[in-house]
């Protein structure tokens, strides 16, 4: 019982920490409150959004892909 324990203390310290990810950084997201770079486009960017574009404006993301739509 007592290894189930330390197993469990050292899965949580994992995710608190950073031996998670490795790579000394919480996680892999970006400010909030950016929004998209398009003239015009007011559209708010996820944390999660490395580009500088909306979904709609992203170069390399095509919105509508062969009628395939990835959400
Ligand atoms: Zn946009």
């Amino acid at each position: 019982m007592e290894e189930r324990t330390e197993v469990g203390e050292r899965f949580e310290g994992s995710i608190g920490g950073s031996a998670f990810t490795g790579t000394g950084r919480p996680s892999r997201t970006f400010a909030r409150g950016r929004v998209c770079a398009e003239d015009g486009c007011g559209t708010r960017l996820s944390i999660y959004n490395e580009g500088h574009y909306c979904s709609q404006h992203e170069p390399q993301a095509a919105p509508r892909l062969r009628g395939r739509k990835i959400a």
